[in-house]
């Protein structure tokens, strides 16, 4: 995020963005739920040119036994980057970005799941970013959501998420990553079903006006993604039930 950009076009003079979008709208994601047969539940998700697979385990027996949790589930999140996900090598293993990723997704979770019914036991969710492109934390907690869903794993309802930022002077949706390099803000936030914000950063500067802009955008984009992500389970379910009425 550098303000120092100035040189860099944004927009074209028609107001559309370099890959031709709409300030308002969101990359094309595809979805495809139940692609590992190891995992509980999983999710191969692509948003723009970000390619992200999650997989999850549980809810089962928490090891090491320490972890555990006398009254509830321990719900753990792990967000990694595949070194080959970025054009440099991105360093392999955890990092302070790749904790602090881990740490704010796996809170967007907590709210939803019902860990109190899961004395000692653990969920475990894990998200491999295969390829980068800015926006790499909401592209994970998407797939994420939906590798839950796939585990079986009650939830009071879907967790979504989407950035919006600032560019050129501009409150866009979802910034790609000329964007996210060269903007002037970046507000990633994941949001329930009924509207109750579980996930909020913010990299840049905002005026108050400018946030509350972003802030309804961004909110929009979530209720968007949320259609994607209920008619890839549509998709999916439908495929097995129908799969499950040849049985008989
Ligand atoms: P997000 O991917 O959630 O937007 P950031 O804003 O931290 O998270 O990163 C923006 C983009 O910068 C990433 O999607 C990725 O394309 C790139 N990036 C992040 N970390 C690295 C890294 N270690 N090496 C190269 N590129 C990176």
């Amino acid at each position: 995020m550098s303000s120092n950009q100035t040189d860099v076009v944004f927009f074209d003079e028609n107001g559309l963005r370099t890959d031709q979008r709409k300030p308002d709208e969101i990359r094309p994601m595809s979805i495809k739920i139940g692609v590992l047969s190891r995992a509980n539940g999983s999710c191969y998700l692509e948003w723009g040119a970000n390619k992200v697979l999650a997989a999850v385990y549980g809810p089962r027996e928490a090891h090491p036994r320490r972890m555990q949790l006398p009254n509830k589930a321990v719900i753990r999140y792990r967000y990694n980057m595949q070194s080959f996900s970025v054009e440099d090598r991105a360093r392999p293993g955890p990092n302070r970005r790749s904790s602090e990723i881990s740490k704010v997704s796996r809170e967007a979770f907590e709210p939803v799941l019902f860990a109190e019914d899961y004395p000692k036991a653990a969920i475990d969710i894990f998200v491999e970013v295969l390829q980068a492109d800015a926006g790499t934390r909401t592209a994970a907690i998407n797939a994420a959501s939906l590798a839950l869903v796939d585990a079986g794993i009650p939830m009071r309802g879907l967790v979504s998420a989407c950035a919006a930022g600032k560019v050129g002077g501009k409150i866009v949706l979802d910034l790609n990553k000329p964007e996210d390099n060269y903007g002037e803000a970046d507000l990633p936030i994941a949001m329930t079903e009924d509207g109750r914000i579980t996930l909020i950063q913010m990299d840049g500067h905002l005026t108050p006006s400018e946030f509350e802009e972003a802030m309804a955008l961004v909110q929009n984009g979530c209720r968007q993604v949320l259609e994607i992500q209920k008619a890839a389970l549509l998709e999916k379910f439908a495929s097995v039930m129908n799969d499950d009425e040849d049985d008989i």
